[in-house]
């Protein structure tokens, strides 16, 4: 990627902007950047891009729209941001698509197809979009089935057979067919968004493919659709079956017959040059046409890339899935000695047999990603992940067992329980994500990320390919199927410079030369797409590519589908997305883990999709409600990376594409922690959002709810007669409506008193108990002091009994949090300027400063440092601050007599975003657990109001309410009378009350309850 300044036009722009005027000391200059090969200013004709293919642009473009619009049911998407949303998917190459399309069904598709051939238009079938060689984009319409076409269509556990529409996902249909103890077998680390259209596509594989196979494999029929308009059901062909079909007139007869013959002409060359082993997904699977494996018209097609075919509908086989599951770790010196091992280790018949080296490890541990797991792996520098399977799991126990005795306890571990199976896999499968942005490291791509061989030369390859890696000096990590002969590894390719990219094309071919000469194949999984189809004749010779060819015009005579992958491909090099060139605007934030570079942050986004799951984690609330690729991180990280390049979306930062996109995002924080990168969207919202609206009128929440500080200001001289205004009817009404806060919603109520009003009055102010030991201060944020000040004086009587001498700050001190969200960044600086010049005197002494509201102590921590990156107060005072739940578990010895053990209620504990994200919830867990709770935690995300979000009227309103329905509030409704809820975010408790009727409490208040002195017994039930 390279940087370049904005042109006149866009510093016109940001000039405008809150980033002209409002921007910090020391970031204006020349930045050390995280990308060695980038620069931030380089005149235009300097640049060293990539070549860059320029295919005729789409003419009738809007008449296509137009026409897909009048007889298509789904979505017909062909704006600037749709197309800037599909450009990209998990690989190194960009083309914006014509447009995107979303059918219903089968027969919409169909109709889909009817229209693009009307117009001659090219189409790429899409599902996850998790592609790693750019097969998933094009210049083409996108078909995206991953929206509407998920359905499982029929599950029969008695023949152990599945139809499924192609956007069904992987996990689904897993867990579907797991009620019946049977499974898909082949699972891709991507399983949990990965959909079987792409499976099916790209002939995936995954972990377990030594026990289940490919997906080819595991396909009985497939109901395809041709680019000119023949439907029909493929699969095994007897040979009277085959002759009756040849025999007949019309396009069906027509492709049988040229099949045969291709089949005929071609029979003993295939035989002859395709390579034998397990993972040979490279080019066309047309082994299947030969009459020793059926004329098995559907493998033929399973793994080629949507070139040929739609397929409408699969049937696909099930398998029995162990029950019994037992996992070894086996440590060796480092990855090549651990590779040496898998042939001794295959023959003891595991049913998955990964292995991963130290860099891995050592990028995981650097991003604080999978630390349990990598605390449970033996001493090593390679590993080797082993899955044994059995019908209980005492039998799959003792099979890994008996392998661990060979190496002994030192090298061996195995685990039974599936939480620590669960947490080892999720070591391996998040490589990708892992490993392609690393702290202080060059970032790293695919390219040649998935050859394979025989599964016992995978060592000597392996030792070939590093010494040729190191030839041309790159950085990699390896890992993969190793059970398989499968290697994948990310290599640090410098896309930015001329020579660069003259390393990565001379890197490529000499690899693919010694994959070939190890007998292996170019892709063992991931597919050809782009990155590797130019090399197929290195590897199946001319002739079979000739073959290939002559198969994709049998299907596909127009050369419509997916254009450009695998036959007769665009060069490797061409399209390159690193190596485009991107705006690099000044910005408010600091972005200092990315070289001071929003430019930066955003190419961290590397296209995994982990943020399209549904479940499992709290990344992304607003994709899993909505399951639209916009409202996903990666979608946001990517049209901001658009913005920046310019060509799909010109505007910047006035760009109401963009605009749209983040005004959705509920600013959680789930993906700064989640992303396996670190892509940090509620950031750069707040960014986009300051210079979108600089110097223009923000939307009505904006002044109604993001000035919520100034508000409790006012309110705190006559908050009766400020209630009343939320209350009084007709009033209220008009009130909602004048601040753009839903109808179903109630305004928060100031508190008749505020929490500094209330204080004792032998509570010193900041500072006021030096001397005395131990201090601690008691932060009044905005929420705490104008709205919650029982929690406030529950805390202070909680901190009091401990023995602590706790100060708490009178003077009108806000850290600015609704702000952030609105963009009003300049406004928010300004009051953290004001905290600290307040707390700068303490900041020395080293006392803790506990904050009550969840969101606000997520500002000291992140916003804090990000907009105060040069002023040194700044990173002190983050590292004070401390929730209360972490001040309790760190003096336990003051706490511990002073709570007892005694609340029996069934408990609820819901933990704000920003708190699970950037602190998480173990110490708070634990105080609970000090004082006699066992919480339950039904919602691992967000609560859908995110702080003033889900006041909002319409969609935010409506968004709030699917997000909270998923979980938590049923959850609520659930629990028992008596039951304590718990929830320390101001905004979280209105979601549960206004939602529910149900009263939730803070931990302070919990805590206040359980004071030994105190005179409580189980508290009041929360209603
Ligand atoms: C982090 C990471 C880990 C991965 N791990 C693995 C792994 O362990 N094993 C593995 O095999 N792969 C892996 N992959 C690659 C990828 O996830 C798989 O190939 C996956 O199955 C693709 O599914 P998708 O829904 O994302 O498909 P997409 O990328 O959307 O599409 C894949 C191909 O299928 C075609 N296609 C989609 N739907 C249809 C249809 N209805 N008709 C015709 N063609 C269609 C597309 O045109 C495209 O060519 C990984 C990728 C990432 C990013
Ligand atoms: S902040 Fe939350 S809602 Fe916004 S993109 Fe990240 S995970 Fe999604």
């Amino acid at each position: 990627m390279l940087l370049v300044s904005v042109n006149a036009a866009k510093e016109a722009i940001v000039a405008q902007g809150e980033g002209g005027s409002a921007a910090h000391d020391g970031r204006r200059g020349r930045r050390p950047n995280r990308y060695p090969h980038t620069v931030e200013v380089q005149p235009v004709a300097a640049r060293p891009t990539t070549p860059r293919r320029t295919p005729a642009p789409f003419a009738a473009r809007d008449a296509l729209a137009a026409d897909l619009s009048a007889h298509v049911r789904g979505e017909v998407q062909f704006g600037a941001g749709d197309r800037a949303l599909y450009a990209t998917d998990s690989s190194n190459y960009r083309q914006l698509p014509i447009g995107v399309v979303r059918p219903l069904d089968g027969d919409d598709l169909a109709e889909t197809i009817r229209v693009c051939r009307d117009h001659d238009a090219p189409v790429t079938m899409r599902g996850a979009g998790t592609s790693l060689a750019g097969q998933a984009v094009n210049t083409a319409v996108v078909v995206d089935v991953s929206r509407h076409m998920n359905r499982i269509l029929e599950l029969d556990p008695d023949r152990r057979i599945a139809r499924v529409q192609p956007g069904v996902i992987l996990d689904d249909l897993r867990a579907a067919a797991e009620r019946y103890g049977l499974t898909f077998g082949p699972d891709p680390a991507t399983h949990d968004r990965c959909t079987l259209g792409g499976m099916l596509g790209n002939d995936s594989c995954g972990a377990h493919s030594i026990m289940a196979g490919r997906t080819s494999d595991n396909v009985e029929s497939l109901e395809v659709l041709t680019y000119d308009g023949l439907r029909l059901t493929v699969g095994r062909t007897s040979d009277a079956a085959l002759a009756g079909l040849c025999a007949e007139t019309g396009r069906r007869g027509e492709i049988y017959r040229s099949l045969n013959s291709l089949r005929d002409r071609y029979g003993a060359m295939i035989r002859e040059r395709f390579p034998r082993l397990p993972r040979l997904v490279s080019g066309y699977p047309l082994g299947a046409l030969l009459p020793e494996n059926g004329f098995d018209v559907a493998r033929s097609l399973i793994g080629t890339e949507g070139t040929c075919v739609t397929i409408l509908e699969a049937t696909v086989r099930l398998v029995p899935s162990p029950p019994g599951r037992a996992v070894l770790v086996l440590g060796f010196g480092d990855v090549f000695e651990a590779v040496d091992h898998s042939p001794e280790i295959l023959a003891t018949g595991p049913i998955g047999l990964e292995g991963f080296d130290d860099r891995l490890v050592e990028a995981c541990r650097r991003k604080g990603l999978n630390l349990a797991a990598i605390a449970n792996l033996p001493e090593g520098g390679g590993w080797l992940l082993v899955e044994f399977g059995a019908d209980g799991a005492g039998g799959a126990g003792a099979k890994a067992g008996a392998v661990a005795e060979r190496f002994g306890s030192g090298r061996a571990r195995v685990f039974t329980d599936r939480a620590e199976q669960a947490a080892l896999w999720s070591l391996r499968e998040s490589a990708v994500g892992a490993t392609a942005v690393v702290p202080g490291k060059p970032p790293t791509f695919p390219g040649w990320e998935d050859s394979a061989v025989p599964p016992e030369r995978l060592g000597r390859y392996m030792r070939e390919l590093d010494e040729l890696i190191g030839r041309f000096g790159f950085d990699r990590t390896f890992y993969g199927h190793f059970g398989d002969g499968c290697l994948h590894l990310r290599t640090a390719f410098d896309f930015g410079t001329p020579a660069g990219l003259r390393d990565f094309r001379a890197f490529v071919e000499q690899a693919a030369d010694l994959v070939v000469r190890h007998g292996g194949s170019l892709s063992g999984e991931h597919g050809d797409g782009q990155a590797r189809a130019e090399l197929l004749p290195r590897m199946f010779g001319p002739e079979i590519v000739t073959a290939f060819r002559e198969f994709k015009s049998i299907w596909d005579p127009r050369g419509r589908m997916n254009p450009g992958k695998v036959v007769d491909p665009l060069p490797l090099d061409a399209d390159l997305r690193p190596a485009l060139p991107l705006a690099d605007p000044k910005t408010i934030f600091g972005f200092a883990e990315d070289g001071g570079s929003l430019a930066a942050a955003t190419a961290r986004c590397v296209g995994v999709g982990k943020c399209r799951r549904e479940s499992g984690g709290a990344m992304c609330p607003t994709f899993q409600a909505t399951r639209e690729e916009r409202h996903s991180t990666r979608g946001r990280a990517r049209l901001l990376w658009e913005m920046l390049e310019g060509g799909a979306l010109p505007n910047l930062w006035r760009s109401d594409e963009v605009r749209e996109a983040l005004d959705l995002c509920i600013a959680c924080k789930s993906c700064k922690s989640e992303c396996p990168v670190g892509v940090d969207v509620a950031t750069y919202k707040a960014e986009f959002m300051a210079h979108h609206y600089a110097g223009r009128l923000r939307p009505r929440t904006a002044y109604s709810m993001g000035l919520i500080h100034w508000w409790a200001h006012l309110a705190r001289i006559a908050p009766g007669m400020a209630n009343s205004v939320g209350t009084v009817p007709g009033i209220a009404g008009l009130a909602k409506l004048v601040a753009g806060v839903d109808s179903h919603r109630r305004l928060p109520r100031f508190a008749e008193r505020t929490f500094r009003q209330d204080i004792p009055e032998d509570v010193p102010d900041l500072g006021g108990a030096r001397g005395a030991e131990p201090r601690v201060v008691l932060f009044a944020d905005t929420f705490t002091d104008g709205f919650a000040p029982s929690q406030g004086l529950a805390a202070l009587r909680v901190l009091r009994a401990a023995g602590f001498s706790v100060e708490v700050p009178r003077a009108d001190l806000c850290c600015g949090r609704p702000l952030y969200d609105r963009g009003f960044l300049k406004q928010g600086r300004r009051l953290l300027g004001r905290v600290l010049d307040a707390f700068e005197p303490e900041l020395d002494s080293g006392v803790p400063v506990v904050v009550l509201e969840p969101s606000c102590e997520a500002v000291f921590h992140d916003e804090l440092p990000n907009l105060f990156p040069a002023d040194p107060r700044a990173k002190r005072l983050d590292g004070l601050v401390v929730s209360l739940g972490e001040f309790v578990a760190r003096n336990q010895a003051a706490f511990g007599p002073e709570i007892r053990g005694r609340l029996t209620a069934p408990a609820i504990l819901h933990g704000h975003c920003h708190q699970k994200a950037l602190v998480g919830m173990a110490a708070e867990e634990a105080a609970l657990r000090s004082i006699g709770l066992d919480p339950a935690q039904p919602e691992p995300g967000c609560c859908g109001m995110a702080g003033a979000f889900g006041f909002e009227r319409g969609d935010h309103y409506e968004l709030s309410m699917k997000i909270g329905e998923r979980a938590l509030l049923p959850a609520v409704r659930a629990a028992e009378p008596d039951a304590l809820l718990i929830a320390d975010g101001f905004s979280c408790r209105e979601q549960i009350a206004q939602s529910t009727g149900r009263r939730p409490v803070h931990l302070a208040e919990v805590l206040a309850m359980a004071l030994t002195d105190a005179d409580a017994e189980t508290p009041e039930p929360a209603r």
